[in-house]
């Protein structure tokens, strides 16, 4: 008796689209198929050689496809370790694939966006098959010695059932009865193309029919010679193995006897967002040892900071039980660590000097991974930090980005230190009144305008003996560091002491807590405020982190640095000593410091400056301070 099962309600919803679509490269559910029965040949060899008990031990490993013409049924059977009766429920009723989780994300965020459109950049998995079923049988007996062969049934609607059946061979046959309009696929030579195309790099033979010979090449193309593999080669082995539509920017091909034998195959991707809806589920490297894939998954033999690499690694010095811990699998994944890392590193320095395009793609794509490494990675902080790129004062666009060392080499003749601005992006850091005793003196200074940006200097405080210094630190003069380049239109006189002290005291009294000090500047220009920092530390600009993650945060409290030369505070200071009563005095100065606030990404509320600016322009365009509506008698005297 056959027992009935509901789908998931997230299957049903799949199946329901994938059963109904017109998705015009359906083929690629072959590929789904093939791809499965490799992951289960994978696991059945692995099992085979860690010397389980295993039902069928002796079978060959690999995939046949034949075609039924009369029933119109296309059979994908694989000896590969199977399933029980639980595992039918389990691996077929729910779903497995983060793939096609984002998928269903997708459709559900993109309105108006139709499956067609979406369902190949996904790995839907075996579900695709109902886009050319419309009834699939799943025959399978598991490698385990007591578990008999179960079969699965379902037409694509909500439920499925499962009984037992007959099949004594060890494995999976996935049945499909074919759609009326996809009777193509019973044709061989459109099967054979089909794997050519998707599939060809599976490791286990594929026979289509009762042909002989395998229809996919098979070959490990990391253990071939360079000299004899072309680039297309390479760049069709990155999207087989990660379906990656975009081709990658760069790969890394190396192989290596002491003091470790061993071959990689590694390759940055096309495109940072890849990760997420690759049907690779996870980041990590193949590994394999003798050309048996032991990990799909692997973590360790690069750091975090290469997290985003992709490719394989095979080893005949890995012992098979890899995943267990022992002392020798330790010390064996710690070399080969260390030198795929420095491969890896030097290869980027190489681009960096060679192919600076290339390379600036690189870290366009993948910056952030690296300059997270700069911070939480202090081992390998030296050679990190000559790949970072940020742009500058010198950048004719936030593009034009520039290495540590070339900021160095055009360090002005008393500079010691190096400079940065932290903001929010390249905009508005570009605006930053910070920046205008630097410019005047033709100081170069690095924006640090990527939100991981503010990591760099928590890991980075010294660059080859030189101080990485945010512009906005308090005791940072930069007159010491030489008179101003051209001549700047002459400044008006600054404010006398008084006068000064009679301001300085009204701005103290209007924010209070809100700043910790309110002094004079001695360098601002064209700006007429800003906020400085007393506190040392990179520690201070976490909170931009914390903002990034949603996480709670407390902005930093700052010192109010006022410019005693500029016009408005000139005005300002003639509204206090003709009557200190004025409203308008405290509005002008409330919009100073909010716009410090606003100009150092610090403003927690910028639409809250609207009423206020409309005040101020009521006021320049000619209604009195009396009938702008401001309570007179609230300004405090001074
Ligand atoms: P995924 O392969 O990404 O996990 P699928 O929906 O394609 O997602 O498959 C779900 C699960 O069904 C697999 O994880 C695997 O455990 C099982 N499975 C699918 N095909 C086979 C097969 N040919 N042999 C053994 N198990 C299989």
């Amino acid at each position: 008796m056959a027992e009935q099962f509901q789908f998931q309600a997230e299957i049903q919803q799949l199946l329901n689209i994938l059963v109904h679509s017109l998705y015009t490269d359906r083929e690629i559910f072959l590929r789904e198929l093939i791809s499965n029965a490799s992951d289960a040949l994978n696991r059945a060899q692995f099992e085979a050689l860690t010397n389980r008990e295993m039902h069928d031990a002796g079978a060959p490993l690999e995939i046949r496809i034949t075609a039924d013409e009369q029933a119109a049924t296309l059979t994908v059977s694989d000896s590969g370790i199977g399933m029980t009766h639980d595992e039918l429920i389990n691996n077929l009723g729910v779903i497995a694939r983060s793939g096609a989780k984002a998928f269903l994300e997708a459709l559900k965020d993109k309105n108006g966006t139709t499956a067609q459109d979406v369902i190949g950049q996904f790995g839907v998995g075996f579900y695709s098959a109902f886009m050319v079923a419309d009834k699939i049988r799943v025959v399978s007996r598991s490698y385990q010695p007591d578990a008999p062969a179960y079969a699965w049934e379902s037409d694509g609607g909500n439920t499925y059932s499962i009984e037992p059946a007959q099949r004594d061979a060890r494995g999976t046959d996935i049945i499909l009865h074919l759609k009326d309009d996809a009777k193509d696929f019973l044709r061989e030579w459109t099967l054979k193309d089909i794997i050519r195309r998707h599939s060809d790099y599976i490791a286990f033979p594929i026979f289509v029919g009762a042909e002989a010979e395998a229809s996919n090449k098979r070959s490990a193309l990391w253990r071939q010679d360079p000299k004899d593999i072309s680039d297309a080669q390479y760049d069709d082995f990155y999207k087989m193995y990660t379906l990656d539509f975009k081709a990658p920017l760069h790969r890394i091909h190396m192989r290596a006897d002491v003091p470790l034998q061993f071959f990689a195959l590694l390759y940055v991707p096309g495109s940072g967002e890849q990760n997420m809806f690759s049907p690779r589920k996870e980041a990590g490297l193949k590994l394999y040892t003798r050309k048996v894939l032991i990990q799909e998954y692997n973590r360790e033999l690069l750091p975090e900071y290469l997290a985003f690499m992709q490719g394989v690694v095979d080893s005949e010095d890995i012992p098979l039980n890899v995943s267990r811990e022992s002392v020798q699998a330790t010390r064996i994944m710690a070399t080969l660590k260390k030198t795929l890392t420095n491969k890896v590193l030097s290869e980027f320095k190489r681009l960096l000097k060679n192919k600076r395009e290339t390379y600036e793609q690189i870290f366009a794509t993948f910056g952030r991974y690296l300059k997270q490494g700069v911070a939480i990675t202090p081992q390998d902080r030296d050679d990190l930090q000559d790949l970072l790129l940020f742009p500058s004062t010198r950048s004719a666009a936030a593009g034009e980005v520039f290495t540590l060392d070339e900021y160095v080499e055009r360090m002005v003749r008393m500079q010691t230190d190096i400079y940065y601005i932290i903001g929010d992006d390249y905009a508005s850091a570009s605006r930053s009144p910070h920046l205008d005793a630097f410019r005047q003196r033709g100081i170069e200074v690095l924006y640090l305008v990527d939100a991981v940006d503010t990591l760099v200097p928590l890991g980075l405080n010294e660059y080859k003996g030189h101080k990485l210094r945010n512009v906005d630190e308090a005791d940072i003069d930069v007159r010491d560091i030489g008179e101003p380049q051209q001549d700047a239109a002459p400044q008006p006189d600054a404010l006398a002491d008084a006068d000064f002290g009679a301001l300085r005291e009204r701005f103290k009294t209007l924010l209070g807590e809100r700043v910790r000090d309110v002094r004079e500047s001695k360098t601002l220009t064209a700006s007429a405020a800003r906020l400085v920092s007393d506190e040392g530390g990179a520690q201070r600009n976490m909170f931009r982190i914390n903002r990034l993650l949603d996480r709670e945060y407390e902005l930093p409290v700052k010192i109010l640095e006022l410019n005693p030369r500029h016009r408005l505070l000139h005005n300002l200071s003639r509204m206090l000593a003709a009557d200190a009563r004025n409203p308008l005095i405290d509005v002008v100065a409330e919009q100073l410091f909010e716009t410090a606030l606003l100009q150092d990404g610090l403003h927690p509320d910028p639409a809250a400056m609207a009423a206020r600016l409309q005040v101020l322009m009521q006021a320049a365009t000619g209604t009195p301070p009396g009938e702008l509506g401001l309570a007179a008698e609230d300004a405090p005297e001074s």
